[in-house]
């Protein structure tokens, strides 16, 4: 592996495990409802939830009707009329004490903490980002967060890397490295906007065969020795 100075942490589904937060706060909104989650209903949720968020990273919609829509409609699909954004906020308190670790992620920033300069950055909303970093202890561990809501621009765009690596003291594209779930949004997004990229691959997924990560890991362990004896930002 090249030296790097900076690495750019995507945050849900690579350091915190998105989807056990994800599954506990549906539940939990299910039960206020008198409702059972079934894993079809979870399944038709998580569906509904990523064709939004897709339309949103293409820019055809606004987050607003993201997360103010994706209830009501939910809901509506089972016959029951449900205030969107009333639940909605629900949901991000129920999401908010979601904090568990994807495997080797804890290990992982602690032995690059000091060593390199680390960076999260997240689609997503503010609030509930910054409250799960702050409480998994992952916050003070990096040198600055980044999030979509913040910034006004979303990953994969440009406009997001932009501001990110305007932000970054002494930052060049040779000594950055993006570490991230999503083909789309990380790999994509860091490669178009001219910095080397490691996909972690978790789920063994298909690489879509137009472009190359730079990496690919289905472990974080895999990336921790690949960094292992790397000088990071001394040299
Ligand atoms: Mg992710």
């Amino acid at each position: 592996m090249k030296s790097y100075k900076t690495l750019l942490f995507d945050l849900d589904d690579t350091l915190l495990d998105f989807k056990a937060a994800e599954q506990e706060a549906l539940k939990s909104l299910f039960s206020a409802q008198g409702m059972s989650l079934t894993d079809k209903v979870a399944a038709r949720y998580r569906l509904l939830n990523k064709d939004l968020w897709q339309s949103f990273e293409e820019g055809k919609i606004t987050k607003e009707e993201v997360i103010h829509t994706r209830f009501a409609r939910l809901f509506a699909e089972y016959e029951k009329e449900v205030d969107g954004r009333e639940m909605d906020d629900d949901y991000r308190k129920h999401l908010e004490r979601g904090v568990q670790f994807v495997a080797g992620a804890r290990e992982l920033v602690s032995s690059l903490h000091g060593r390199f300069s680390l960076y999260i950055v997240t689609n997503g909303i503010a609030r509930t980002q910054l409250k799960r970093l702050h409480d998994s202890g992952l916050y003070p561990l990096f040198d600055g967060i980044f999030i979509s809501e913040e910034l006004k621009a979303q990953k994969p765009m440009n406009a997001f890397f932009k501001a990110v690596f305007a932000e970054i003291p002494s930052f060049t594209p040779a000594g950055t490295l993006i570490i991230g779930d999503s083909f789309n949004a990380d790999i994509r997004g860091g490669q178009a906007a001219g910095i080397d990229t490691c996909w972690f691959n978790r789920h063994n997924l298909p690489r879509p065969g137009d472009i190359q990560p730079t990496y690919e890991v289905r472990e974080l362990q895999e990336l921790q020795r690949l960094l292992q004896d790397k000088p990071g930002k001394q040299n």
